[in-house]
């Protein structure tokens, strides 16, 4: 394959693993992000990016990719305390490699701020700092980026810009969106020396459904670990929850927080951190007519997918679409148009269907919280078929395939008609133990102070 120069914007997960994956095919390549990088170890502002200190779990397909593509960054990420884990616990390394099939333990910022080490030396990646305004364009073809007064000459342009990220939106048909309903407010701590993370029933997170409301718990690297509370959008009662006093006293109230967050077990080791609204997204490739609008300009990651976040899919679905570019530029060296055709057909085929899956689940939830009951003649959410599971563990063989991501929602509807047989006899998944959201609201309300000084 020839070698090409590629211009790739965005230096989150995306374009730091598509950034080294393509020097290391021998290209060269410019990385754009106006970021400037982690002021130390511990300290990484990251504006732009409003998920980088929220909970991040790290699903099997993300780490099977990070490992192939940066093999080396894994081995960083791990020599610093992130954890590879599997449905048996934590797993052994060897010399650093995490095996086939285990997720990852660890806070985004370490994750990241090892890739973007292994950029940054990377011999074919040259990082450039600064905003891209304009991808330029000649003959009908991308022909790089404009920084500022600064032109990047380029055969691929990737745009690997994020959920927040709308350069060149014009190019590509309008995307698809719904609000998840849900916003989080989350909060890191770090085990108290000789104190351990309580036993988990799934090895990335630990989730508890409550009526109104959802906790839940992600262990990190090092000790550290988030609680989270992902709150309805639609009843601002609870978003007095960035206030500090409110949130312990909502971590004290809910078992699960109250049980991790028990401060003799862990201490706080950021402030109260409250997040923006949440959507689920779809968008293209292609222009209104179906075509390529551009060849040799792809979109990627988050700037093609977002989900709803509790179900820590993002990176996942992110790195599994560099892994697919990165296939079909070896496939097509001659066209990268061609290249984004079957990037677009792959995405439609292996990424819409969790946005697809997303939009049903979350209205689901919405209504739950609501008091609407399931009508068992209807088929069923995603996430009922799940729950139908605890009634039913027969479902397990399809149903595990489907949380752990290696089949896909279509593969449910096997068991749609035992699932409504369930539910049809009036079972129906209960809430855990704990406040209900009014009940939640009123903690809220009786403690809140002033609100928590920003992160940074
Ligand atoms: C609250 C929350 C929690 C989440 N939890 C999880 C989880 O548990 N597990 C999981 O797998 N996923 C999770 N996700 C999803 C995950 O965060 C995203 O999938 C991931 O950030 C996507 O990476 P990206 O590189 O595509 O985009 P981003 O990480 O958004 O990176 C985009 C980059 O592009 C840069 N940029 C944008 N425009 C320009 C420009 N014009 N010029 C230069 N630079 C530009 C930005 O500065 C940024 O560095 C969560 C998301 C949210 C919102």
């Amino acid at each position: 394959m020839d070698v090409m120069d590629v211009a790739v914007v965005g230096a989150g997960p995306t374009g730091l693993v598509s950034a080294v994956g393509l020097a290391r095919r021998g290209h060269r390549v410019a990385l754009v992000d106006n970021d400037p990088g982690p002021a130390s170890e511990e300290r990484w502002e990251r504006r732009g990016v409003m998920q980088f200190h929220h909970p991040h779990a790290f699903r099997p397909q993300a780490v099977a990719v990070l490992s192939g593509e940066v093999p080396d960054a894994v081995r960083a990420m791990v020599a610093r305390g992130a954890e590879p884990i599997d449905r048996t616990g934590t797993v052994a390394t060897t010399g650093g490699v995490v095996p086939a099939g285990a997720g990852l333990r660890s806070r985004r910022m370490v994750v990241e701020r090892e890739l973007r080490r292994v950029a940054e030396r990377e011999p074919g990646v040259t990082t450039v700092l600064g905003r891209a305004d304009a991808v330029l364009a000649d003959r009908g073809r991308a022909r790089g980026v404009r920084v500022g007064d600064r032109r990047l000459d380029a055969d691929l342009v990737l745009l690997a810009t994020g959920r927040a990220g709308h350069l060149a939106d014009d190019l590509r048909a309008p995307g698809e969106s719904a609000d998840c309903g849900v916003a989080y407010v989350s909060r890191q701590y770090r085990l108290r020396p000789g104190a351990a993370f309580p036993p988990m029933g799934f090895p990335v997170l630990e989730f508890a459904g409550h009526d109104g409301y959802a906790a839940v718990v992600f262990p990190h690297d090092d000790g550290v670990f988030s609680a989270l509370i992902a709150r309805p959008v639609t009843d601002a009662r609870l978003t007095a929850l960035r206030h500090e006093a409110a949130w312990e006293a909502a971590a004290r109230a809910v078992p699960l927080l109250a049980t991790w967050t028990d401060p003799g077990r862990a201490v706080p080791v950021t402030p109260v951190l409250p997040g923006g609204r949440l959507h689920n997204t779809y968008r293209g490739q292609l222009d209104p007519d179906g075509r390529v609008p551009l060849p040799g300009l792809v979109f990627l990651g988050d700037a093609v997918c977002t989900t709803n976040p509790t179900a820590g899919r993002g990176i996942a679905t992110s790195l599994m679409q560099v892994e697919r570019l990165l296939a079909l530029l070896d496939e097509h060296p001659a066209d990268a148009a061609d290249a984004v055709l079957a990037l677009d057909a792959w995405c439609t085929e292996r990424i819409r269907p969790w946005y697809e899956d997303h939009l049903a689940v979350d209205a689901a939830q919405l209504d739950r919280w609501a008091g609407v009951d399931v009508d068992p003649a209807r088929p069923p959410t995603s996430d009922l078929v799940a729950a139908a599971a605890q009634v039913d563990p027969s479902l397990m063989p399809v149903v595990g395939p489907y949380l752990d991501m290696s089949a896909l929602p279509a593969t449910l509807t096997a068991v749609h008609p035992r699932v409504q047989e369930i539910y049809a006899s009036g079972w129906r998944p209960g809430f855990v133990r704990g406040p209900t959201v009014d009940e939640l609201a009123e903690l809220v309300a009786a403690s809140s102070g002033p609100a928590a000084t920003a992160f940074a």
